[in-house]
């Protein structure tokens, strides 16, 4: 499949010397309060040399940030134009109200088949309305934690 600037652009990024272990730099945070509500934010500066004028995923609702008190609420990293592509959190969030899947069945089918799948590579964080957290990525590590009203708390980087 062909990519135009975006491919290139990553590709000048992998290229240069400082850039060799090249990460994403997303923060992203998700929420579900005491009331049921649920919700995301998506912070970035976007992919390294990105082209003049690129818009990623992170502020396209429903693509690398999105929330539904009806189902979860989800922030993306990685790759924007395949999360853009798979319109990835909305994907989620379809599969789990229409399709009656578990959250992380859901986000392990976007982010572990359907993602790799067409070349990209990313993960992300998310939340349902019941409070289960799913956090899968495909690339080696995805900085990560969550803290529960409980007080359980995870840190992690790499996979288990
Ligand atoms: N998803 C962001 C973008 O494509 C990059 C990142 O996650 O660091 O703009």
């Amino acid at each position: 499949m062909k990519l135009d600037h975006d491919d290139s652009t990553r590709q000048t990024a992998l290229k240069q010397p400082e850039n060799r272990d090249y990460k994403y730099g997303t923060v992203g945070a998700v929420a579900l309060d005491r009331h049921g509500n649920l919700a995301a934010a998506t912070s970035t500066g976007g992919m390294t040399n990105k082209k003049f004028g690129r818009v990623g995923d992170a502020p396209i609702i429903g693509s690398g940030t999105y929330a539904n008190n009806q189902t979860v609420a989800i922030s993306c990293t990685g790759w924007g134009e395949y999360f853009i592509r798979l319109v990835m959190a909305k994907s989620i969030s379809d599969m789990m109200e229409f399709g009656k899947m578990p959250l992380k069945e859901a986000a392990d089918v976007m982010v572990m088949k359907r993602l790799p799948a067409l070349g990209g590579d990313g993960g992300l964080i998310a939340v349902d309305k019941e409070g289960n957290i799913a956090m899968p990525f495909c690339t080696e590590g995805m900085y990560r934690g969550f803290i529960k009203s409980s007080g359980e708390k995870e840190v992690r980087i790499y996979k288990e």
